[in-house]
């Protein structure tokens, strides 16, 4: 008689347990999707969204003070001061650009998008994008180089700068008399 009562009891225990497992299933029917299917849909960024960094060349006046405010060291720049007879032009919002950036690069595998760089640049020239698909089987592919010189041009204002440096250094020849 005892058996028989266990398996009765289970019975009515597991009918119990799915009438509340359904119970649950049906009311969270009805509720709005949390969800959805990404990578087919793209969930909806806000405004301070973090995500890939961008850096607009035409106004960076290769200052520095990104570099210096990144943590962890991932932008990487390089620059030549522009010779006299040289004009690099203005940034769009009117400051005159004096050095010629060489290098400008940001190793993505060790950038932790705090933004830190974003806020000090005078020119506004580096800012969060809403790129945040950038995946690489291989680490060297997330360094993203933004100068825009080819290695001529690089080593052609290289040149410029020294022969300028070297003309500076030589003493003055003394007026001749005749
Ligand atoms: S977001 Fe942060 S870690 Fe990334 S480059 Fe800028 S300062 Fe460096
Ligand atoms: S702070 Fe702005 S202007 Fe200065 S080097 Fe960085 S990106 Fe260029």
């Amino acid at each position: 008689m005892t058996a028989l009562n266990n398996y009765l009891n289970e019975i009515k225990s597991a009918v119990l347990t799915t009438l509340v497992g359904m119970k649950i299933t049906w009311k969270n029917m009805f509720y709005e999707s949390v969800t959805i299917q990404y990578p087919e849909v793209k969930p909806i960024l806000t405004d301070r969204t973090r995500n890939r960094l961008f850096v607009n060349m035409d106004d960076c006046i290769g200052c520095d003070q990104c570099a210096r405010a990144c943590p962890v060291s991932c932008i990487d720049i390089e620059t030549v001061k522009s010779i006299p007879t040289e004009d690099l032009g203005k940034t769009s919002n009117g400051k005159k650009k004096m050095l010629w950036v060489t290098k400008f690069d940001i190793d993505f595998a060790k950038c932790c998008y705090c933004q830190l760089c974003v806020f000090p640049c005078p020119t506004d020239c580096i800012y969060m994008t809403d790129v945040y698909e950038f995946s690489e089987y291989d680490r060297d592919s997330l360094i993203y180089n933004f100068a825009t010189l080819t290695p001529e041009e690089t080593a052609e204002k290289k040149e410029n700068f020294r022969i300028l440096q070297e003309s500076k250094a030589k003493p003055e020849q003394p007026p001749t008399v005749s």
